[in-house]
């Protein structure tokens, strides 16, 4: 039996055949990493790990700002964000599963919070969200980048632009499954916070969080008096410009992110966003032989604002999301099915992280097998 969810061997050539949109497939090499004895975590070893990780986390966040790490999901550095950056009143873009959980953890911390929605599937247009801004004055806006039950990319740094035009607005970006898959540029874009977590695009196990904040984003942290305790953002500042940490961080997981920044480093970080496109593009262009057989109804989301990490597809006639993730499941594959509403209707493949096109070529072929 080839690879499945469980039992997966740990050598390269078991690699290959799992693709969930997260959690992705570790590298062997990766997982390897985490063995190392563990050190005390207020010592010269830690200092020394975390001034080590943050060059290589830096060039892949493409920031100047140093790069938080939590020991937690990424939901938690979404709570973070909410409780820290959010003001008293903020719009959540919302169009998708993930979208739709930010606008619940505003409204669950206490924070006054409109949702504008669009259909799942569907883009967020700039100048939809500039008219909701001029209707009503908000603190913060809400976006996912790469809305992970879709597979629909918004346009980030557009409603960047349309948000600092408002005034003092920031924008809490969660690009859980953009960095380390597509362009992501927190500085050069005005991205006043961004996101993500250890198990998407990045390829490590789950259980850390990554964070960026510009200095507008800490200057409302600042002003903010009920910050919370564990994602008190100005602590874990504090703790990241002298390369120690607030709580006992996830040790294990920064082995596996320091050897993940290596192999990250060498491949280069804009070769790894080409590799995801490469990827995208070769899937969407199966979907359309696909489609013109009759067997799926094409991509879900639009041209121009598709994922590089995730496709979502829907189907055609009635065969179901998780009828066909169980087939691929029987041929030793593991893919997503629909998501949430769409989890029926639609099925998602997660090629991000480590895969490449000869390796997608192989699933694409038996899925090919499985939809005819
Ligand atoms: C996976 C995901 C999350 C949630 O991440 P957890 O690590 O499970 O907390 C949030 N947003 C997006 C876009 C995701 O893909």
């Amino acid at each position: 039996m080839p690879t499945t969810t469980s039992a997966a061997p740990a050598t390269a050539a078991g690699f290959g055949r799992f693709f969930l949109p997260g959690p992705t497939e570790v590298h062997p090499d990766v997982l390897a990493a985490q063995t190392r004895p563990m050190i005390g975590h207020r010592g010269k070893g830690m200092e020394e790990l975390l001034g080590r990780l943050q060059p290589g986390l830096q060039a892949l966040f493409r920031t100047r700002r140093p790069v938080y790490l939590g020991a937690c999901s990424a939901t938690g550095f979404m709570e973070g964000a909410i409780r820290n950056c959010a003001g008293r009143r903020v719009l959540a873009l919302v169009n998708g599963a993930f979208s739709e959980r930010f606008f619940r953890i505003a409204r669950a911390n206490g924070i006054e919070a409109d949702a504008l929605a669009v259909e799942w599937g569907q883009a967020h247009d700039p100048a939809l969200v500039a008219e909701a801004l001029a209707r009503k004055p908000y603190d913060a806006v809400t976006v996912v980048h790469s809305e992970t039950s879709t597979g629909v990319l918004n346009p980030v740094r557009e409603l960047a632009e349309v948000c600092h035009s408002a005034g003092d607005v920031l924008l809490l970006v969660d690009s859980v499954t953009g960095v380390a898959g597509t362009p992501v540029e927190p500085d050069a874009w005005g991205l006043d916070l961004v996101l993500t977590g250890s198990q998407k695009a990045l390829a490590l196990p789950p259980g850390l969080a990554l964070g960026v904040l510009q200095p507008p984003a800490l200057a409302r942290a600042e002003r903010t008096v009920n910050r919370g305790v564990y994602f008190d953002f100005l602590e874990y500042e504090a703790a990241a410009q002298k390369h120690s940490t607030v709580n006992t961080p996830a040790i294990s997981l920064l082995y596996a992110l320091e050897a993940q920044l290596a192999r990250i480093a060498a491949e280069g970080v804009e070769a790894r966003w080409a590799r995801h496109r490469a990827m995208a593009e070769r899937t969407w262009a199966w979907v359309e032989e696909m489609r013109a057989r009759g067997a799926v109804a094409g991509v879900l989301a639009p041209p121009g604002f598709r994922s590089p990490t995730v496709t979502c597809i829907s189907l055609a006639g009635d065969r179901t999301g998780p009828a066909v993730a169980a087939a691929m499941k029987a041929r030793g594959f593991v893919i997503g099915a629909g998501y949430g509403k769409l989890k029926d209707p639609t099925f998602r493949i997660g090629h991000m992280g480590d895969h490449t096109v000869a390796g997608l070529e192989v699933l694409l072929d038996a899925l090919t097998e499985v939809l005819q």
